[in-house]
C-alpha cells in the first residue's frame, strides 16, 4: 500500500484542483492520499471529491504556527473537518493570512519591491501566501524566479517571513485532538535546527499532544530518512511520509514519488 500524507491542491497554494490531483495521485500508484492544504479544509468540504476516486482519502489539513521565532508547520491527519475546532481554527487562520499579508506587503515595499499587496490578493483566491507574492515578484521582473525570490524577499529571516499572526503550537495541536486526528510535525528538516533545537522542538510538539513527525518528505537526502527516523523512534512519535506535492511543473515532486519509512518505525496509520 502506498500512502502519500501530504499533498497540495489549489485550495492553499497547490496549482491542480483537488479532482486533478486525485488522477495524478492514482497515476503515481497512491493507494491512500492525505490532503493537507495550508490552514484550510476547503478541499475536503466539496461534496464530489469522495465520489471521484477509487482511492482512500484522508482528510488532512496543514498548520502554519510558530515556535520560538521559527515558522513550523503541523499536519492534522484523519481530521473531522466539519468539527467546530477545525471550523474555528481555519478562521482565525484565514482572518491571520489577511493581516499578515498586509504586513508582509508594507515590508516589501519597505525593501524596495513596490506595492504588491492588490495583485497578490487578486491572485491568491481569498488564502493568501508567500507563494503569492513570490509569482507577483517573478511577473512583476523584480527577481528572476520564485526560488530567487524567497531567497531575498520572503524566505526564513527575510522581510516577508512573518510568523507573529499563527496562532501557537499548543492551540493547533488541541484543534487537532479535539477534532479526532493525530497531529504530526512537518518536514522536521526543513526548519534547519541545530540537533539540540530540533530535539526541543519535538518535546515541546509532544507536550502539546503532537502524536508523529514525518520522517520522509519528497525527495530527500537518505540521510535525513535515517536520521529522522531514528529521532521518531527515540522520541516515541509515530512516523509520517509524504511528497508535499504543489505543481506537477515540478518533477522532483510527484503524488508517491519518495523513499519507504525505515522499517524500525511505526507508520502513522497504525494509528487510525
Ligand atoms: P506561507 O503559507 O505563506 O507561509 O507560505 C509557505 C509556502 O511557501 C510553503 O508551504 C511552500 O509551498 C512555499 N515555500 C517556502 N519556502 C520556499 C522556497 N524557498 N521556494 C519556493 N517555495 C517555498
Ligand atoms: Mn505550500
Ligand atoms: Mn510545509
Ligand atoms: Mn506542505
Amino acid at each position: 500500500m502506498l500512502y502519500d500524507l501530504h499533498t497540495h491542491t489549489n485550495c492553499s497554494d497547490g496549482s491542480l484542483a483537488p479532482d486533478e490531483l486525485l488522477s495524478l495521485a492514482a497515476e503515481g500508484g497512491v493507494d491512500v492520499l492525505a490532503i493537507t492544504d495550508h490552514d484550510t479544509a476547503e478541499a475536503h468540504l466539496r461534496p464530489s471529491l469522495p465520489a471521484l476516486s477509487g482511492m482512500e482519502i484522508i482528510t488532512g489539513i496543514e498548520w502554519s504556527t510558530s515556535w520560538r521565532g521559527v515558522g513550523v508547520h503541523v499536519l492534522g491527519l484523519n481530521v473531522d473537518v466539519r468539527h467546530p475546532a477545525v471550523r474555528d481554527g481555519v478562521a482565525q487562520q484565514q482572518a491571520a493570512r489577511v493581516r499578515r499579508a498586509e504586513t508582509i506587503a508594507v515590508r516589501l515595499e519597505k525593501a524596495g519591491a513596490g506595492d504588491l499587496l492588490d495583485a497578490v490578493v487578486a491572485r491568491s483566491n481569498g488564502r493568501v501566501s508567500r507563494p503569492h507574492f513570490a509569482q507577483e515578484l517573478v511577473e512583476r521582473g523584480v527577481v528572476k524566479d520564485v526560488k530567487t525570490a524567497f531567497r531575498r524577499y520572503l524566505g526564513a529571516g527575510k522581510p516577508g517571513d512573518v510568523k507573529q499572526f499563527w496562532a501557537p503550537m499548543a492551540d493547533v495541536c488541541a484543534w487537532v485532538r479535539d477534532a479526532g486526528g493525530i497531529a504530526v510535525l512537518a518536514h522536521p528538516d526543513k526548519y534547519r535546527l541545530t540537533r539540540t533545537r530540533l530535539k526541543a522542538l519535538v518535546a515541546d510538539f509532544i507536550a502539546c499532544g503532537g502524536r508523529g513527525m514525518e520522517v520522509v518528505c519528497g525527495s530527500q537526502d537518505p540521510g535525513v530518512t535515517a536520521r529522522l527516523g531514528r529521532l521518531a523512534v527515540d522520541s516515541g512519535l509515530l512516523a509520517s511520509c509524504g511528497s508535499d506535492f504543489h505543481h506537477p511543473s515540478q518533477p522532483w515532486s510527484r503524488p508517491g514519488r519518495f523513499a519507504s519509512l525505515p522499517s524500525d518505525t511505526t507508520p502513522v496509520w497504525t494509528a487510525w
